[in-house]
C-alpha cells in the first residue's frame, strides 16, 4: 500500500518535472552553442601567443642577395606576430609555424595555404596526440 502511493507520487512529480527539465536542457544547449560561436569574445590574454618570425630572426629585416636590408616579407617588418587560440584544438600551423605566410617555391612570400594566414589550424588529432 505504502509502496504503491510512493510510486504514484513519483510518477506525478516526474510528469511535472519533464517539461521543466527539457526546457533547462534546451536552454543549456542554446547557451553552449552561443558560447561556441562567440568564443573569441572570451579569449583571454593567455590564449594569445607571440610568434617570433623565423625568416628574419625577429629583426623585421632581411638582407637581400645584393646586400641591402629590406622589410621582411613574412612579418612585414614587424619581427613577430600575434596569434590567438580560439579553440582547444588549435595548434600552430606546421607549414608556416604560426606566421601565416610562407616563402613559396618561386621565392615570393604568399599567404600560407594550410591555415589561410591565420597561423593556427584546428586539429582534432591534437587532442589525443601531441
Ligand atoms: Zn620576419
Ligand atoms: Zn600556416
Amino acid at each position: 500500500m505504502r509502496a504503491q502511493r510512493r510510486r504514484r507520487n513519483g510518477f506525478r512529480s516526474a510528469a511535472y518535472m519533464a517539461p521543466v527539465f527539457l526546457l533547462a536542457v534546451a536552454a543549456l544547449i542554446m547557451q553552449y552553442r552561443w558560447v561556441q560561436r562567440n568564443r573569441y569574445k572570451f579569449t583571454s590574454p593567455a590564449r594569445i601567443r607571440i610568434i617570433r618570425c623565423d625568416h628574419c630572426g625577429g629583426s623585421g629585416e632581411v638582407r637581400t642577395p645584393g646586400g641591402r636590408l629590406e622589410p621582411c616579407p613574412i612579418c612585414f617588418g614587424g619581427g613577430s606576430r600575434i596569434v590567438r587560440r580560439y579553440y582547444e584544438e588549435d595548434r600552430l600551423c606546421p607549414v608556416c609555424a604560426g606566421m601565416g605566410r610562407i616563402i613559396s617555391t618561386n621565392g615570393m612570400a604568399t599567404t600560407c595555404p594550410r591555415c589561410g594566414g591565420r597561423g593556427m589550424i584546428r586539429s582534432s588529432v591534437a587532442r589525443g596526440g601531441r
